[in-house]
Parts: structure tokens; C-alpha cells; sequence
């Protein structure tokens, strides 16, 4: 008998609406190809359920999260949101919960540059040639989780503050995951901090300076935050597997995205609990929404790594990835993956729903 896996389909707000139907799109042509059984099952997140029932993250949407075997998530959050109050606001009281709540703390960035891309890049081409990056991102801890808080200053301003923790044990797990993805890889490791500054930091590169032993065929080395944002642009090739902390991560994978063209390319997985959860790392991109422009490859290759992650399916995640490759080698591009020269080339201009048509006909072909 066939098992059923089961998918939460959370499109969300923005362009999310417009990129997760296309990633369910290549999930089903899979399904069709290798005759497995997906059932999803849609909920609303975001700005699209504050607005439906009053709270950006409804109780029916975390149960059925937790009862599906993964999650596919497009995008939440925009600007109508932004004064609500902040427990409501669609990345504060959505997208953080949720991490908590389904255990995420690791969040999984592969920077890969498809070969068709090369000129849609805003780096130059000898730079970034045969880039291929993973960014492990802790998740559940650090800035964005620690205390927050307002007071009155005798001057009649305010004083804000955030509050950066991180534990031994937080470290430790994000570390030895970020050690064993580099096994499997070309056994490099970078780990990110700021230790000439932040005592966090000092804890961070304690304890992985600590676990290098156990993990001698990794080479690992440490690296401050500001040289580690230049090196992207100055020498991507140099990097194999980067582990940081949960904001420096966030602002380094923006930009890593940056040299595989458009921020429209870059997949993520978020795993560590027992369902896992994939978006891409872009939001819901407010000025395009609605028209049809939006690049839904990051939700479709987020897809794959659904089926690698959560459900073992790796040959599945590659046929998916390879549909990919072989549309930008054919010159299809949604508009954010244009640049001035590629007009020399013979391209074909497609809208969100077109690019998704282009990678199911592929996906059924190979
Ligand atoms: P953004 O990622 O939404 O957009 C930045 C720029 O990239 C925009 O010009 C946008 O048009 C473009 N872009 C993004 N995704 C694209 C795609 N798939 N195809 C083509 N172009 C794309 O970031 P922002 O503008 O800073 O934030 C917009 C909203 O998204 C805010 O409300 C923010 O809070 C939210 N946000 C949500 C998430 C998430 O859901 N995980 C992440 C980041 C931002």
C-alpha cells in the first residue's frame, strides 16, 4: 500500500499566494512521476489570518502543522501590518512561534550558483563561478527571541533594548549539526561570531573551538561577522558550510543570495523538531505582489528540500533541482533574474505561473 505524506500549505500574504501554488504544482508532478501519495492540507498564516480571525498564527493552523509530516510555507507580513500591536505582527507573532513551537533550531541556506545564471548576478562572473554555499542559521535563539522592552528616560525619550542570549547547550546543537552537514560535504567549516565584542560571541567560539577536537577532519576556522559579510563578495569560493547565530545569519544569507542572482532564488529548510518547515528566504515581496511577476523558483526548490529533509525522497528533490537547471540553461527567467546583459542571449521573459508550467513539463521529462 502507498503511504500518504502530508503537506501544510501555509501561502501566507504578498507573493506568497502566488509562489507556493507553484511549488504544490511540482510536488504533485512528482507524486504523479514516482507514484506517491501527497495530501495537503492549506491553512492561513500571517497577515491573511489576522485578517480572517484576528491572530497571525490561529490554533487550527499550529495543529495542523504539527500533524502534517512537513511544511511548505510561501511568505508573510506588508506594510498594512506593520502598526499593529506586536504580538500580532505577522514575523513576531507567526513566523518566530512557529519556529519555536515546531522545535526549528537549525535553518538550512544552500547558496548554489546555477550555471544558466551566471550573468543575471550583480558580482562579477570570475568571482562567483562554481559558488556553492550551506548556511546553517541557528533559529530558536539569540536576538530575535530574547527579551524586549521600552522605558521613559528622565529627557522625555525612550530607551529600547533587546536582549542576546545564548546557551552552551543552543550552541553545542546548531555546531555539531553545522560539523556533520560539512562531513558530507568538502569538510570545511566557517563559524561566525563577534567575539571581539559580544560575550555571546566568546561563548560561541568557546564551545565550537571545544568540539573542533571531536571533529578533526573538519577543517574549521572562525570568523568576525564584518570580514565574513566582505568575504562573501570578495571570495565566495573560499566558504564551504558557514554556521552563525540567529541575526547575523539572517542578514549574511541575504546577502549570499545576492551571488546566485536574485533573492528569488534562495531555498530554505528549517529542521530540528520532527516536522520540518520550508520557505524561501525572501519575504512577500509587498511592490510585486499580485502581478504575476514574483520568482517562484526559492518556494520550488524549498519543495525539494522538503522531499530530501522530511520525507528521504533524494532522488525526487533532485529531479526537482534539475528541472530547475535545466529551465535557466534554456534561458527562462522570471523578470528579477534579467540584467543588462542578458540581452545577447535569447531569453524567455515568463510571469509566476508560466515559470511553474515550464518546470512541471521538465520534472515529467527527465
Ligand atoms: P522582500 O524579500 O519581501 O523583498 C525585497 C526585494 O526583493 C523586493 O524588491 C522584492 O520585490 C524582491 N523579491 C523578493 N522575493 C522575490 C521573488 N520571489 N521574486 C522576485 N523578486 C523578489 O523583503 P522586504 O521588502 O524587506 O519585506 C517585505 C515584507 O516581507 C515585510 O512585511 C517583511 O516583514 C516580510 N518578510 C517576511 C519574511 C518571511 O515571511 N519569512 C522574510 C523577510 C521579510
Amino acid at each position: 500500500m502507498t503511504s500518504t505524506y502530508k503537506i501544510a500549505v501555509l501561502p501566507g500574504d504578498g507573493i506568497g499566494v502566488e509562489i507556493v501554488p507553484e511549488a504544490v504544482k511540482a510536488l504533485k508532478a512528482v507524486a504523479e512521476k514516482f507514484g506517491h501519495k501527497f495530501e495537503f492540507t492549506e491553512a492561513l498564516v500571517g497577515g491573511a489570518a489576522y485578517d480572517a480571525v484576528g491572530h497571525p498564527l490561529p490554533p487550527e493552523t499550529l495543529a495542523i502543522c504539527k500533524s502534517s509530516g512537513a511544511v511548505l510555507l510561501g511568505a508573510i507580513g506588508g506594510p498594512q501590518y506593520d502598526e499593529l500591536p506586536v504580538h500580532l505582527r505577522p514575523e513576531i507573532g507567526a513566523l518566530l512561534p512557529l519556529r519555536k513551537e515546531l522545535a526549528l533550531f537549525s535553518n538550512l541556506r544552500p547558496c548554489m550558483l546555477f550555471p544558466g545564471l551566471l550573468e543575471a548576478s550583480t558580482i562579477k562572473e570570475e568571482v562567483i563561478r562554481g559558488v556553492d554555499i550551506m548556511v546553517i542559521r541557528e533559529l530558536t535563539g539569540g536576538l530575535y527571541f530574547g527579551d524586549k522592552y521600552r522605558e521613559k528616560t528622565p529627557d522625555g525619550g525612550q530607551k529600547a533594548t533587546d536582549i542576546l542570549t545564548y546557551s552552551t547547550y543552543e550552541i553545542e546543537r546548531i555546531v555539531r549539526f553545522a560539523f556533520e552537514v560539512a562531513r558530507k560535504r568538502r569538510k570545511k567549516l566557517c563559524s561566525v561570531d563577534k567575539a571581539n565584542v559580544l560575550e555571546s560571541s566568546r561563548l560561541w567560539r568557546e564551545t565550537v573551538s571545544g568540539l573542533e577536537k571531536e571533529y578533526s577532519d573538519v577543517e574549521t576556522i572562525h570568523m568576525y561577522v564584518d570580514n565574513c559579510s566582505m568575504q562573501l563578495i570578495r571570495d565566495p569560493r573560499q566558504f564551504d558550510v558557514i554556521v552563525t547565530e540567529n541575526m547575523f545569519g539572517d542578514i549574511l544569507t541575504d546577502e549570499a543570495s545576492m551571488l546566485t542572482g536574485s533573492i528569488g532564488m534562495l531555498p530554505s529548510a528549517s529542521i530540528g523538531g520532527e516536522v520540518g518547515l520550508y520557505e524561501p528566504s525572501h519575504g512577500s515581496a509587498p511592490d510585486i505582489a499580485g502581478q504575476n511577476k514574483a520568482n517562484p523558483l526559492a518556494t520550488i526548490l524549498s519543495a525539494a528540500m522538503l522531499l530530501r529533509y522530511s520525507f528521504s525522497m533524494d532522488k525526487e528533490a533532485e529531479v526537482i533541482e534539475q528541472a530547475v537547471t535545466r529551465v535557466l540553461e534554456e534561458g527562462y527567467r522570471t523578470g528579477d533574474l534579467l540584467s543588462c546583459s542578458t540581452e545577447e542571449k535569447e531569453i524567455k521573459l515568463l510571469g509566476t505561473r508560466e515559470m511553474g508550467d515550464v518546470i512541471v513539463e521538465r520534472i515529467m521529462l527527465l
